[in-house]
């Protein structure tokens, strides 16, 4: 299955389909080091991926201009958190996700973030598991 640095897996980012094994999708973490690893970014690929199979399996063809978001915050102490955004857009060249212009990262440490990052846990949590 591991197939990119000999450390990730390759996949088509259009259905999450492993590009070594046909029939196998990957999500998350496992799939190449070009992307960030986060919870936000699992779910947003789960997203695509499900959608994709869906759509193969009635006979159609996944999304051509997938785009996902992947918003990640850190605590850095009991009440302040810092986070990390970006867009993805499907490059088909390239055949790869590229970040879009903006995102970034904060400044600094805070509270706002801390409360921002809390409810963004719970929103998550919400999305995946209810
Ligand atoms: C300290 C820390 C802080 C983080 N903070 C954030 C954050 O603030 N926001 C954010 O979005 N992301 C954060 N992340 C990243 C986030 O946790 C991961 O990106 C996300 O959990 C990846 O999901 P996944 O489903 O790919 O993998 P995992 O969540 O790692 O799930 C893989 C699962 O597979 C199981 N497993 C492994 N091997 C086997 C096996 N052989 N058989 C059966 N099961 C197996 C594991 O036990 C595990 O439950 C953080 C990660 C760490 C370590």
């Amino acid at each position: 299955m591991v197939s990119v640095d000999n450390r990730w897996c390759a996949v088509d980012f259009l259905s999450y389909e492993s590009k070594v094994h046909k029939n196998v999708h990957v999500i998350g973490d496992s799939v190449s080091a070009a992307l960030p690893k986060s919870g936000h970014m699992a779910s947003s690929q789960a997203k695509i991926c499900a959608a994709a199979i869906v759509e193969l399996l009635s006979g159609g063809q996944p999304d051509p201009n997938p785009v996902i978001a992947n918003t990640c915050y850190s605590m850095v102490s009991d009440k302040e958190a810092m986070h990390v955004a970006n867009v993805y857009k499907y490059n088909a060249e390239k055949q790869a996700m590229v970040a879009a212009e903006g995102g970034g990262v904060s400044d600094k440490a805070s509270d706002i973030e801390g409360i921002y990052g809390r409810r963004l846990g719970r929103n998550i949590w919400a999305d995946v598991l209810l």
